[in-house]
């Protein structure tokens, strides 16, 4: 299997309680290395922009708040399988959906405060990946 990277954010229920190192450690542990890594905080239209695709959902608008609401860790992820490896190691995106040992089951708090973000296949890291970050910034 190839080593490719993929884009991860660490939310702000996260960094709000102090988090990102524990959440970063699972990643690390899960065979994840931190390629890239920044704290934020997103603007309106940097929100809006990322979830594009979910604009005629009903949670859009609490969805752009709450990534607004505080800093976040944006991330560039690399290892084997990496798209696969981070949804596994985040857990199903209701937390009390998600399976024991996985980020959302130890620290999401609900559906939407859910902890981290993680791509959902190669072509959408490429894309979130040059949304966030200068080819410059990903030290591989
Ligand atoms: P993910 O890929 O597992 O993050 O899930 P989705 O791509 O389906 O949804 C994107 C994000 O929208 C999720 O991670 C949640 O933060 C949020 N979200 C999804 N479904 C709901 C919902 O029913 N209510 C609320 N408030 N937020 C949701
Ligand atoms: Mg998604």
């Amino acid at each position: 299997m190839a080593v490719t990277r993929t884009f991860s954010i660490i939310k702000p229920d996260a960094t709000r309680r102090n988090l990102t190192g524990a959440v970063t450690k699972m990643l690390e542990e899960a065979g994840l290395r931190v390629v890239a890594s920044k704290r934020i905080h997103m603007t309106r239209e940097q929100a809006e922009g990322f979830y594009a695709v979910h604009k005629e959902r009903p949670f859009f608008g609490e969805l752009c708040e709450f990534m607004m609401s505080e800093p976040v860790v944006v991330q560039v992820l690399e290892g084997e399988d990496a798209v696969a490896r981070n949804r596994e190691v985040m857990g199903a995106t209701n937390p009390a959906d998600a399976a024991e040992g996985t980020i959302r089951k130890t620290h999401a708090l609900s559906i939407g405060e859910n902890t981290v973000h993680g791509s959902d296949s190669d072509e959408n890291a490429a894309i979130e990946i040059a949304y966030f970050f200068k080819p410059e910034e990903i030290v591989g």
